[in-house]
């Protein structure tokens, strides 16, 4: 079997919709040289693509909603078993968004024999990111979707902070500030983890 680096780094990346997580995280990937997953652009491929999951997810998110537990856990499982990740470990953006979720990784990661190096959580104030949501314009940034996104995020994604701190992995880390100075602290918790 193939050797695989001791190295390679398996972390999640949590923060409210427009805290910088998928900016943060595709530099992330490429400093710590892990593959980036991104459930909401695998969401968003499929809705590209025109398949069935696409066609069921584009109504979900277009209404700020979350997709089924069972479906993201499913394309979750499937994707952290794949050899690419397996040698050069994974940044998880947007996944776990629920606990169900979280005791899913927590399954899939012990059915491979794997375990998770950190959990870092990107903090901003809820009326920053609304502020940096509204300027963004993306398609699916209506006012009404940003408030349930957030709303969803306080109510199911936020207890996980206490799920990984009650499991010593969690990292909070101040996403105030310029890209790059928010870039280098997050940086400096996941070279401390890796040790
Ligand atoms: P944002 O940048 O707003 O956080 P993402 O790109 O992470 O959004 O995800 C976009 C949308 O895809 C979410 O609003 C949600 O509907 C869906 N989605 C992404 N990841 C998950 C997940 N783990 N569980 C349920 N739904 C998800």
């Amino acid at each position: 079997m193939a050797e695989v680096s001791s190295s390679a780094v398996r972390m999640v990346i949590l923060g409210r919709q427009g805290s910088g997580k998928g900016t943060q995280s595709l530099r992330l990937a490429e400093t710590f040289g892990c593959v980036h997953v991104s459930t909401g652009d695998v969401l968003r491929a499929a809705v590209a693509a025109g398949t069935e999951l696409g066609r069921q997810a584009q109504e979900i998110m277009d209404a700020g909603g979350l997709v089924g537990d069972d479906v993201m856990n499913g394309i979750v499982a499937e994707r952290l078993a794949q050899p690419d990740i397996e040698a050069h470990g994974v940044l998880l953006d947007g996944f776990p968004r629920t606990a169900d979720q979280a005791d899913a990784l927590e399954r899939i990661l012990t059915d491979l024999g794997r375990t998770l190096t950190v959990a870092v959580n990107l903090d901003v104030p809820v009326e920053e990111v609304k502020t940096r949501m509204m300027a963004r314009g993306r398609e699916d940034d209506t006012p009404e979707a940003i408030d349930r996104r957030l709303a969803l995020y306080e109510e199911q994604t936020a207890p996980l902070l206490d799920w990984f701190g009650a499991r010593g992995l969690l990292a909070t880390v101040d996403g105030s500030g310029s890209e790059d100075e928010v870039f280098e602290r997050l940086a400096e918790v996941v070279r401390t983890r890796l040790g």
